[in-house]
């Protein structure tokens, strides 16, 4: 086991919670609680992603509501936090567990299928393949993601890319209800009638909004499907992966396809014709017959593979298509969207697809993906051509770190056609949460506010957590000193402009220029650049954490927010960026003359 440690509680914790109290909790469930010394401990803290080191204060392995519903009370009660987890696949993003309950879903895995009504509801624990075999017998294909073992309810609520994504669309739009317990410990089913805020959030906003406990997933009528991946050595991979994005172009919706190079490690549960070899593959699903499928490859099969698996194949088959992990692994991976894919963008990514990584893929977006509809969650729809995901084995953490820069220069190669947005699921490291989603200031601001709503005191505990929106009005920022003077109009320009950008009120007013433009340096939260008339950009900066915001108001009426999204000043902006923001706002360069301040180019 990898950098695990007896995770012994803090002492501040300690002051919070006595072992006698979290004893007593552990009466109180059906499931059951583990605790620091248990000799189940090291079992019960393990993620999937066995380079997660987790040192929760204690693990509840809950089997019903109520068990979910005592340790949410019993954590408000004790000023805890709470940290759902199904399988820990997604725990590389997670924050720190101080001062946390780890709330293990893996015991609930019921599974219903309706078949009159088209619906399974899935218990939150329950794996992908705990659906797909049930529904298939019943004559139905859910929208699983590469992996059978992977945790409904996590991929779903970042999401949720699978082989039927290009006809299909998101799992997260396929959800019709969700059961949830919040931070107050109130159970409630969540659907477009009841809490459809609530609703909307969870279906891509993540875990930040509760505890689910089961989720109500839309089936489709099996059609006919025809998959397989074709194998070509290593050396071909520049000349196949064109060829293949060629294809791309060309393919309907009905086809969902993955590029992708794999170095097989040499461990003997990999087969033997692929032990330790390297390959470029091209993995599809087509939604249609064996005649109409084949006549779609056959571009592909004049590229004379290796080894060729495509075939019509039954719905379960699909889940071992893409040869996952078929057990917990220590990994480390990222990925990015691709607005493109041109040649230059393939040379960049074969170049950096070598050793420790063991697994870097493209998959094609577009179809159902990108296609908006009235009903569907915060996740909305992608609109980049491409995602790219690159993964290494991390056993320890010197590997751990080699893989982490082998994965960077990855990213940094393909940097020049990666899209603002990244995706939920594929984003192994924390992300600021405003590049997860589309029109990035109303659908993460309106997270925000639900977030504020019903988990202000940040309760929940995920990966890419949602910060809940601050409140600000004229009277709190009167109260801090440095705008106690200000005229009633400028507080409340300064509170319109702050509420909309969701900052904390600030710490320094900077000057007021002699054409009468205010600019005050604020240290801040996070927001983006928003013009008088609304959301001026979607972004300003590369980075993803934030740092400085510079609110201008001109003769007390604000004319623009604008913030930096990485931790540098406002003033030493790379030059791209400065040119952005100077293309929204002409009057940024004057304010910062005004302040006695040249730019500078880097
Ligand atoms: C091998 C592998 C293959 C993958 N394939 C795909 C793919 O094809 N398509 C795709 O889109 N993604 C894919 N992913 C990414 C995967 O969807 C995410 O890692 C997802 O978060 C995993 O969900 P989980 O429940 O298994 O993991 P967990 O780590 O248990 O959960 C991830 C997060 O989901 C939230 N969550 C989980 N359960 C609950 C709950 N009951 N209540 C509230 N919040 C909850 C929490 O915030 C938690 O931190 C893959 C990942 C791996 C490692």
């Amino acid at each position: 086991m990898p950098h695990m440690s007896d995770g012994a509680r803090s002492p501040d914790l300690a002051d919070r919670v006595g072992t006698g109290d979290l004893h007593a909790l552990r009466g109180r469930l059906i499931g059951g609680l583990v605790l620091p010394g248990d000799p189940e401990w090291d079992d019960a803290r393990r993620a999937w992603n066995l380079a997660v080191d987790q040192r929760p204060v204690a693990i509840a392995l809950v089997e019903s509501v109520e068990d979910v519903v005592k340790v949410v009370e019993f954590a408000g009660e004790h000023g805890l936090r709470i940290a759902p987890q199904g399988t820990g696949h997604g725990a590389s993003a997670l924050a720190a567990l101080d001062g946390t309950i780890l709330v293990k879903t893996s015991r609930l895995r019921g599974v219903e299928i309706d078949a009159g009504a088209a619906r399974a509801r899935i218990q939150a624990g329950a794996l992908w393949e705990d659906v797909v075999v049930p529904a298939a017998e019943q004559g139905f294909v859910v929208l699983h993601g590469s992996s059978p073992d992977v945790g409904v309810v996590g991929y779903t609520l970042g999401g949720g890319m699978g082989w039927l994504a290009r006809s299909r669309g998101l799992a997260a739009n396929s959800v019709t209800a969700v059961e949830l317990v919040t931070s107050e410990g109130k159970f409630v089913r969540l659907d477009s009638e009841n809490e459809p805020d609530l609703f909307w959030a969870v279906r891509g906003g993540g875990g930040s909004f509760g505890v689910v406990t089961a989720i109500e997933l839309e089936l489709y009528p099996t059609p006919e499907l025809y998959a397989g991946a074709m194998f070509w050595p290593l050396e071909r991979a520049g000349e196949v992966l064109r060829s293949w994005r060629e294809w791309t172009e060309t393919v309907p919706h009905e086809v969902t396809s993955v590029g992708r190079i794999l170095h097989f490690p040499p461990l003997p549960d990999v087969p033997e014709p692929m032990r330790g070899q390297s390959f470029v593959i091209v993995e599809a699903v087509f939604v249609g017959s064996e005649a109409d499928g084949n006549a779609l490859v056959a571009q592909l099969r004049e590229l004379d593979p290796a080894m060729d698996t495509f075939a019509a194949v039954a719905p379960t088959a699909l889940q071992h298509l893409h040869m996952d992990p078929p057990h917990p692994v220590p990994g480390v991976g990222d990925g990015l969207f691709l607005e493109r894919l041109p040649d230059e963008a393939i040379g960049a990514f074969v170049q950096n697809a070598v050793p420790p990584l063991i697994s870097l893929e493209i998959r094609q977006l577009g179809g159902a993906m990108a296609s908006s509809a009235q009903h569907h969650g915060a996740v909305g729809t992608l609109d980049a051509g491409y995602v790219m995901f690159a993964v290494g084995m991390a056993p320890n953490p010197e590997i751990a770190a080699a893989v982490h820069e082998a994965v960077d220069r990855v990213k940094a190669g393909l940097a020049p056609w990666e899209s603002a947005r990244t995706y939920f699921n594929f984003a192994e490291r924390p992300v600021g949460g405003s590049r997860l989603y589309p029109l990035k200031t109303y659908t993460f601001q309106r997270l925000r506010k639900i977030r504020a709503t019903h988990d202000p005191a940040e309760m929940f505990v995920s990966n890419h957590p949602i910060p809940p929106a601050i409140v600000i009005d004229t009277a709190r920022i009167a109260s801090a000193p440095l705008f106690a003077d200000l005229p009633a109009a400028e507080l409340e320009a300064l509170a319109g402009a702050m509420g909309e950008a969701e900052v904390d009120p600030g710490t320094e007013v900077v000057t007021v220029d002699e054409s009468g433009s205010t600019v005050y340096l604020i240290e801040a939260g996070e927001a983006e650049v928003i013009g008088a008339g609304g959301p001026l950009s979607v972004a300003v900066g590369p980075g993803d954490t934030f740092g400085e915001i510079g609110l201008l108001l001109t003769a007390g009426k604000r004319t623009a927010t604008v913030v930096a999204r990485t931790p540098m000043k406002l003033l030493a902006l790379s030059e791209p960026d400065f040119e952005r923001i100077l293309g929204q706002i002409p009057e940024f360069e004057r304010s910062l003359r005004s302040l006695g301040l040249e730019r500078s180019s880097r």
